[in-house]
């Protein structure tokens, strides 16, 4: 059973995913990921199996995330996208941007000694010993380098919650629990904050229409029956409903956070209660971090047979305790940038010993996340801290990639004076020719009222620049590492820290002057804003898509590779969520398809694509 991908245009105007019984003898796996899309997106390969997608090494170089010219897609490609088996391009890039953010994880030693199958050697991860010993051992202890999201920065969840429990000083591990039903397999903070939790639940559900879509031509249909998926994700009301979706779809499912903040008590109590497995509180320590996902994969007369992991913690665990699980693993579906970057590690070194999905580098995830997200929540960030009025103030955006484009629209919209760094001279055009400013740091530091650093690297406002910014003035980051801001050059003995509100730091000079320092240089909407379901939906909505593939692929279509989704995959993706907008599409006519070498159906773009 699978599901069938319709064309982008067909779902936008009925918003249903169609789910049909396929006979195993059928050639063209359905939901998406048929070898013949495969074929028709490589460019022309001699020899080989043309049912299979072609191993990464394969591929040639891209100029950009993929290849494959339109005029190659075949009309049978039109019909059931396949994964590709391209590397991502600059791996390396996202590389340094994690190692300088100091933002992985991992245990202690780092190191795995056993690896199932052909995997002999040991495995050694790129950031082991980095940054777990600063974890903190109680809740609510603030002032941590490693950030909300430390696993993850490249999925989000919200901050709020509802429910008040930070008085319960008790570990949920020394807690007897049941839901309802006298069920005790869980670990969350109360159960009894399920009412609440499922709220919140209810409210998500209503921004995310393609998994409640799936959900619904799911019935009676279950692509995903007999699958055990253990999970690592935040643990928030719009991981919930991709939860109960993957249940409804026939999965059965086991959930750890991959963030010892991000959990939503009240939402994993509503997941305990409804029988899911939970293992996550807010405020985990780094014991507890560890416990909750152990709790998930080592179970008695329960194996996973799929990984849905957000930073590779999950993976990483399996690897070092239980490397004989991945003999039952059909697959892994990865969503950040650390946990895709590990998997091209291992990939590479030829220790990857199942397919993976990279979800992290879809368009629709690249785009949405990244743009979008932050063009809404830059501003939510800002004003929950500091009740600030944008209009006339002058900012300045360092970085004008996806996220300081997101950024600077919306605050030209408030009416603000924006500035722009860049080093890119091509993104600086962009920049100039959205009306911006194009400056260096130091030509506008004395009179600006916002910092907002959006780069992915280190060192952007250093303390040079701190001294040189006036009274009052705002800073904050909205990339990835905690180090775009130099603030450990701000803890200094002659500098008074002042914490005025939760995540908003004063840092006085000895002349009075002070500055605004947001989440202590953290990842500001992630720390300090929600953060649009809307996008949520577009990301969780792939990951159901990559599972049921993975899940239904036949035995030898993927490789011990990474694979990235295809075009046609994303473009159902956005097409299950245009009929929220009442939007119209146009059909190709044949004659229109036939002038461009596309199919009717998709995908339209080739690989290269920038959008
Ligand atoms: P990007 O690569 O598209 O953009 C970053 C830009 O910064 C590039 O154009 C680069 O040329 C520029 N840059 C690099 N060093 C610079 C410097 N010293 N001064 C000025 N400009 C410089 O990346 P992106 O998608 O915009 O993401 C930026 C960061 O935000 C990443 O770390 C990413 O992980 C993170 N991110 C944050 C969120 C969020 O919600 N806050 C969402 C997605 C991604």
């Amino acid at each position: 059973m699978s599901v069938q991908v319709v064309s982008a245009a067909a779902a936008a105007k009925v918003p249903e995913v169609e789910l049909k019984d396929l006979s195993p003898s059928e050639a063209e796996p359905q939901l998406g990921l048929s070898t013949a899309a495969v074929s028709a997106m490589a460019p022309p390969a001699g020899g080989g199996d043309p049912e299979a997608p072609a191993p990464a090494a394969e591929r040639p170089p891209a100029p950009g995330p993929g290849s494959g010219p339109a005029a190659a897609l075949s009309p049978a490609a039109g019909k059931v996208p396949q994964a590709s088996a391209m590397k991502r391009s600059d791996p390396h890039h996202q590389h340094q941007r994690h190692r300088d953010g100091g933002e992985a994880l991992v245990s202690s030693d780092g190191t795995v000694t056993e690896a199932p199958r052909t995997v002999k050697k040991q495995i050694q991860f790129a950031d082991q010993k980095q940054e777990f010993n600063k974890r903190p051992t109680k809740i609510g202890r603030r002032s941590l380098s490693r950030s909300i999201s430390q696993s993850s920065t490249d999925s989000y969840s919200s901050a709020a919650s509802y429910t008040d429990s930070s008085d319960d000083e008790t570990s949920p591990r020394d807690k007897q629990q049941k839901n309802s039903k006298g069920n005790s397999d869980f670990c969350v903070k109360n159960i009894k904050q399920a009412e609440f939790g499922r709220r919140e639940i209810e409210i998500a559900e209503q921004e995310m229409p393609a998994l409640m879509a799936l959900r619904k031509r799911a019935q009676g249909e279950k692509p995903l029956a007999g699958a055990k998926i253990v999970g690592c994700t935040h643990i928030t009301a719009q991981t919930a409903v991709l939860m109960e979706t993957l249940g409804a779809l026939g999965a059965q499912c086991r959930w750890a956070a991959c963030n010892i903040y991000s959990t939503l008590n009240e939402v994993a109590a509503a997941l305990a209660e409804s029988g899911f497995p939970v293992f996550a509180w807010k405020g985990e320590s780094e014991d507890d971090f560890w416990w909750c996902i152990d709790r998930c994969v080592n179970v008695e007369g329960w194996q996973p047979n799929m990984i849905l992991d957000d930073g590779g913690d999950l993976t990483h665990w399996i690897y070092k305790k239980y490397p004989n699980m991945f003999k039952k693993i059909k697959g892994i579906v990865e969503e950040s940038v650390t946990g895709v970057h590990r998997l091209y590690q291992l990939s590479k070194a030829g220790k990857l010993c199942v397919p993976a999905m990279n979800v992290n580098d879809s368009v629709t995830k690249q785009k949405f996340d990244n743009l979008y997200c932050c063009r809404e929540s830059i501003l939510d960030g800002l004003k929950r801290t500091t009740d600030m009025m944008f209009g006339g103030k002058q900012v300045v955006v360092c970085g004008y990639g996806e996220v300081g484009k997101g950024c600077c629209a919306a605050l030209k919209a408030m009416g603000s004076i924006v500035y722009v760094t860049e080093i890119d001279p091509i993104c600086a055009l962009q920049a100039c020719m959205d009306g911006f400013r194009l400056v260096k740091l130091n030509e506008v530091i004395r009179q600006v009222d916002i910092v907002i650093t959006c780069t992915g690297n280190k060192n952007v406002v250093t303390r040079e620049h701190l001294d040189r910014m006036k009274n009052s003035c705002i800073v904050c980051n909205m990339g990835h590492s905690n180090t775009e801001i130099d603030v450990a050059s701000l803890r200094t003995p002659e500098l008074t820290w002042e914490r005025v509100r939760s995540q908003v730091d004063h840092v006085i000079w000895p002349d009075g002057k002070r500055i605004v320092l947001l989440a202590e240089g953290r990842l500001l909407n992630l720390s300090c804003s929600t953060v649009p379901t809307f996008v949520l939906s577009i990301t969780a909505t792939t990951q159901a898509l990559a599972l049921i593939e993975l899940y239904n692929a036949p035995e030898g279509r993927y490789k011990q590779d990474v694979y990235l989704l295809p075009k046609k995959m994303d473009e159902y993706v956005a097409s299950l969520h245009l009929p929220t907008f009442d939007a119209h599409l146009t059909e190709l006519t044949d004659e229109q398809a036939k002038y461009l070498g596309l199919n009717k159906n998709g995908p339209f773009k080739p690989n290269y694509y920038r959008y």
